[in-house]
Formats: C-alpha cells, structure tokens, sequence
C-alpha cells in the first residue's frame, strides 16, 4: 500500500515545544519504499509508539528540508536508527548543504552510517530509490537554506510546499501533482517576521494548482485542530478542491484519492 503517515502537525517553535501537535515529521511509503521528512524532536518515540509502527530500522531515505529544529531534532536519531547505529551502513541522507556542513544537525560522526548523502539543491533531482525521483524544485524564503519537494512514482506525484515566506513563483514550482501538502503555520501569511505561510497563502496554492486533495499541516499555535480544521473546510468550499487538516496520527492511503476535481466543481459530499 502507498501512504502518508503523520508521526507529526506541529509547525514552528511553541507548537514543537510544548508538544501541543507532534514533531515527527511525515513518513511516504511509495514503490515500496519509506522516505522519512523532517524529524522533530520526539520523531523517533512517535515511530515507535505509532500504530502500525514505523520501524526506523527499515527506513530507506531521510529527507531534511532543513535546519530548524523542528525538521531536524531528531535526524540524527534517525540515522543511527536506519543503519543499526552505523554497523549497517545504508540509506540515503538528503538535506541542503548547511545543514550537513555549517551546522550539522547530524552529527558529523553519524553522517558516515548512511550509504549516500545527497546535497538538496535548487532544480535538484534524486532517485530515493528504483523508481522513486525526488525534486526539489524551488529555493524557500525562510532564512535558512530550505527546499521544498515533489516525490514522483507509478504514475503518482505529490507536492510539499515546506516553510516559506510567499513567493510568486510557488505554484508553479508544484504545479501538477496529485496531492499538494502545504506547511500551513499561520492563519494569514505574508509577514516578514515569520516567513510562514499562512491559511491564506495555502488557498491561494490550492486554488491555482488543484490537485486531487490538499493537505495542511505544520501547525502553528494560532491554528489548533478546529480552527485548522475549519480553515480546510473553507479551502475545499472556495476551490472546490477537496482539502484535509492533518491530525497526529493520521496514516492516509495514496492509493485512494479523490479523483481530479473539474474548475468550478464544489467538493462533493464525499470530501472530507
Ligand atoms: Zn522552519
């Protein structure tokens, strides 16, 4: 089965620190592959304790997006954990260069357990696995180096518009996909002293690339479960395109999506 598990919702520093949402990240199980983004602090207690549980042993990449905090805390767990704590060298470790360099959020030792490191870079193309090409189409406006990504497999292609300030040239960057998940921290966006997107920005991406269904996370406080929630709702009602809230948890079958909504088509009933 394909799928999109959320070991996490939490967006940005006092959601991750008071563990208000999870900071897990998420987890793609795609041509039979287990690509892990993002690991938060308490990733890998999430992985554990999850149901079915992810087993980070069998983790075949691990994609940083960057560095804050809340991406990373626990990458270098990860690591340790995908290579049996370096006895097993394999997987494949993608992040930008200043996270493995300038600041290395895993730790230097530990960069050396995996069998491929891969440099995240502004048109970027890898392949995770046979069959399983990531890009990373765009440079995010987010202080640090930040990328997000398309995952292309069997026909299938998701999108992640990561962290982010607005920029114009977002949804052509994910124009196409099937799934859009977009990094949602703030009610409204385009502050500059944040360099989130907000509620706002998210349906303005909704509404341009339409994709079979659109999925917020990332959460930040201003945006607890009922607000996120109705947020989404309003999304799905003014684009027609059908768009979730992610909730801790919650493990989404690929292989079951809405089909391609028609413009102007309200979401049908069978939305959720
Ligand atoms: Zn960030």
């Amino acid at each position: 089965m394909r799928s999109l598990k959320f070991l996490g919702t939490a967006g940005a520093r006092f959601a991750v620190s008071t563990q208000t949402r999870h900071s897990g990240g998420v987890v793609w199980r795609l041509g039979g592959a287990t690509i892990w983004i993002d690991p938060g602090p308490g990733a890998l207690v999430r992985a554990l304790s999850s149901r079915p549980k992810i087993d980070p042993s069998r983790v075949d990449a691990l994609v940083l997006t960057h560095r804050h905090l809340d991406h990373s805390g626990d990458a270098t767990a990860v690591v340790e954990a995908m290579s049996r704590g370096g006895f097993a060298p394999r997987g494949t470790l993608a992040a930008p260069r200043d996270a493995l360099e300038t600041e290395p959020v895993v730790f230097r030792y530990a960069q050396a357990f995996v069998a491929r490191k891969c440099l995240l870079t502004e048109g970027g193309r890898h392949e995770l696995a046979p069959g399983v090409v990531l890009e990373t189409p765009l440079a995010h406006d987010h202080g640090v180096e930040t990328y997000g990504y398309r995952l292309a497999v069997d026909g299938l292609t998701v999108g992640h518009v990561i962290d982010t300030y607005w920029m114009d040239a977002l949804p052509d960057a994910y124009a196409g996909v099937d799934l859009l998940l977009v990094n949602t921290t703030r009610a409204r966006g385009r502050d500059r002293r944040y360099l989130h997107l907000g509620a706002d920005d998210a349906e303005a991406l909704v509404a341009t690339i339409r994709p079979r269904i659109a999925i917020l996370t990332h959460f930040g406080m201003q945006l607890p479960p009922q607000k996120a929630q109705a947020a989404a709702q309003a999304i799905s009602s003014r684009t027609g395109v059908p768009t979730v809230a992610a909730r801790d948890g919650w493990l989404l079958d690929l292989d079951r999506l809405p089909e391609r909504p028609r413009p102007g088509e309200a979401a049908g009933p069978g939305a959720r």
